[in-house]
Formats: structure tokens, C-alpha cells, sequence
């Protein structure tokens, strides 16, 4: 069967991202085929495209999406034909109007979440989970910071961090972004080029510093991050919109506290059928509760992936994006 697809034959900017069409196969066994009805915009989906995080080439693209199941191999247990299903994980090749993925890692959607919300939070949300309930598990009265808090792991993040109990301390860019963080159960706001971060938590927080930091802008954040930290804090810094974080000594952490850092990745919380499915099912149960209520603040076609790249590396999106095949 012939199908249109994002490809990449070189890494580098958006203009990498070709329209393809491209041959796909019956599913193998444990796969199912899932003809995509929305795809998840990432911040991964960059680092894959520039080689940050390498792929063998030439490679498709995107690790989130939501679509029916078509097809199913053999051995298949999991989800069956017509089952409304949304994924997370690798290889990434959601950029596409059908693939083939392992059947363990598809998650059916629930009545009352309609696709494009599935694909909208399922890799940002399950981010969420794991960053407030394993990286630093949020106790009512807790202040945190959090990084890009209008964005699309940050809006979902303050809202189930808020409902915890925390404090949460937006950083984000502009004024706009300010009020949405706000809206989004942000305390505080710390606007992204304030030359100083750790100062400004410290005076939120009257001198004390925050329980966690969840930092996801990486190499330019990580010394303010640390520094906003009180003693035994969390540092989790998950992303690198700025780039990868230099190395440090682990004398920096006794310097400012005896602090805890943990570098995480989605894929290692969500591991097993298991996992997925309890860490989705809490997802789903904020969601359903109206806890954490979904935005997607942009679409575009699949064809158009080139540009949802240069507005989301242009700190121009909010929320979640999706992509329509
Ligand atoms: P976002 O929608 O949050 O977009 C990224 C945001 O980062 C921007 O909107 C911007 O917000 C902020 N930012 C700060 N500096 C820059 C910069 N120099 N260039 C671009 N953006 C910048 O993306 P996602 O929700 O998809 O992902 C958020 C972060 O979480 C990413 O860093 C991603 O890699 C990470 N992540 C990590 C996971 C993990 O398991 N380790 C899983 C999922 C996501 P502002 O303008 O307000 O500063």
C-alpha cells in the first residue's frame, strides 16, 4: 500500500522535512496498522530532525499520534480493528496517514476524548505524570519552577501541579504567554530573559528556594535552575530547547544544598503494558475530571510539517499543536 509520510534524508532545519510517498507493508507480527487521524507536535520531534538525538537515515518522523486500527498482526492482543487508539514511543514514524507500531504501546482512547485531544496530550501528558509523580513527587505546599509553562508539556504540567497543591512558578516569554501560564494555575510568573531567575524564586519564596525545578530549556537555564533550589531540592531537567547542559561536577550540588538531579526520559517511566497503561489511565482520569483541560492552539496539515517546525522553534506556538494527516 502506497502512503504519504514525512521523510528525512539529511538531518538539519525544516527544510529537511520531505512530503513522500512511501510503500508500507502488512503489519508483522505484534503490530498493529493504525490509519492516523491526528498527529502530536513535539519538541523531540527537532532534536530528531537535527541529529540531536540521531536516527538511521534516511527516517520518517513524530512519536505521538492518534488514529483507528486498521489492521493487526499476528499474536495481536492488545487492540483489535476499529479500536480508537493513541501511541507514544519509537521508531518515530507518526508524521504519516497510516503506519505500523507495536500493539503493546497503543492505548485506546476513552469515550469522551476525542482524537486530536488524545494526540494532543498523550506524550506531553504522560511527561507531566512522571515529572510531579516519579522525577519529584509534588506534596501539597510544595513551590516549583517550571520552564516554558505556556508550552505544551508546561500547560498541562501546571494544572495537574497546581491540583497537587503546588505553587507553581511560570517561566515563559512573553506577556501573552504570561496570562496563559496564569490561566493555567501559575502562582507566579518569571518572564524568560529576567537576567535573575534564582533571585526572583528566592523572593517568591521568601529566601527559602523551590522542592523541584522542571527545567526543560536545558544549557542556558541549568546554573539559575540549580540556584533557585532549596536545600535537597529536585533538579530535573528534562529538555534542551537551549541545547544540550555541559557537564558539572558533582560538587556543584553539595555547594548549593545537597541537591538531588535526575536527567529523565518519558520512554523509561512508561516501559512495560503495565506502566503505559496506569501512567495513561491517571492521564485520562485528570482529563476526564476536568483537572487539566487540553488546548490545542494550533493545526496544520501534515504536508505543512516544515512550518509547524519554524513556529515551534520560534517560541511562537502555546499548548499543544497538532498535525491533520
Ligand atoms: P513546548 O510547546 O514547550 O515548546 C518549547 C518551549 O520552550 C517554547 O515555546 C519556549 O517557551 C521554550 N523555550 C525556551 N527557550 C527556547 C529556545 N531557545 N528555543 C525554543 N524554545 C524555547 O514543547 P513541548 O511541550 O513539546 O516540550 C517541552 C520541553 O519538554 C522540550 O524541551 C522537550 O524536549 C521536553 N520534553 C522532554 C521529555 C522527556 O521525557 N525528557 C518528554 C517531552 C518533552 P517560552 O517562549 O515561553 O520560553
Amino acid at each position: 500500500m502506497k502512503v504519504n509520510a514525512i521523510r528525512m534524508h539529511q538531518y538539519g532545519g525544516p527544510d529537511v522535512l520531505q512530503f513522500d510517498e512511501i510503500d508500507l507493508a502488512p503489519p508483522a507480527e505484534g503490530e498493529a496498522q493504525i490509519r492516523h487521524t491526528a498527529i502530536g507536535l513535539n519538541y523531540i520531534d527537532t532534536y530528531h530532525r537535527t541529529g540531536l538525538y540521531p536516527m538511521a537515515l534516511p527516517a520518517g518522523l513524530g512519536s505521538e499520534a492518534a488514529g483507528v486500527v486498521e489492521a493487526v498482526g499476528p499474536g495481536v492482543t492488545e487492540v483489535k480493528p476499529g479500536d480508537r487508539v493513541v501511541y507514544t514511543g519509537r521508531p518515530a514514524d507518526a508524521y504519516s496517514e497510516r503506519r505500523n507500531f507495536p500493539a503493546w504501546q497503543c492505548v485506546q482512547i476513552p469515550d469522551g476524548i476525542e482524537d486530536d485531544q488524545a494526540a494532543a496530550i498523550l506524550l506531553k501528558g504522560l511527561t507531566a505524570w512522571y515529572l510531579l509523580k516519579r522525577s519529584y513527587r509534588v506534596q501539597a505546599g510544595d513551590s516549583v519552577l517550571l520552564y516554558a509553562a505556556a508550552g505544551g508539556v508546561g500547560s498541562l504540567a501546571s494544572q495537574w501541579a497546581k491540583s497537587l497543591g503546588a505553587t507553581v512558578i511560570g517561566v515563559v516569554s512573553t506577556a501573552a504567554k504570561a496570562a496563559l501560564a496564569r490561566a493555567n494555575g501559575c502562582a507566579h510568573i518569571i518572564m524568560a530573559d529576567d537576567a535573575d531567575v534564582a533571585g526572583r524564586v528566592r523572593e517568591l519564596t521568601d529566601g527559602e528556594g523551590v522542592a523541584a525545578v522542571y527545567d526543560s530549556v536545558g544549557k542556558d537555564s541549568f546554573i539559575a535552575s540549580l540556584d533557585s533550589l532549596r536545600p535537597h531540592g529536585v533538579m530535573v531537567t528534562f529538555g534542551n530547547a537551549t541545547g544540550p547542559v555541559d557537564p558539572i561536577a558533582p560538587v556543584e550540588l553539595a555547594k548549593r544544598g545537597s541537591l538531588f538531579l535526575t536527567r529523565p526520559i518519558l520512554f523509561d517511566f512508561i516501559g512495560t503494558r503495565e506502566s503505559l497503561l496506569e501512567a495513561a489511565a491517571e492521564l485520562f482520569a485528570v482529563v476526564a475530571s476536568g483537572t487539566v483541560k487540553i488546548s490545542i492552539n494550533q493545526r496544520y496539515a501534515l504536508k505543512d510539517a516544515q512550518q509547524a517546525h519554524i513556529d515551534l522553534e520560534a517560541r511562537k506556538t502555546t499548548g499543544s499543536t497538532v498535525l491533520v494527516p
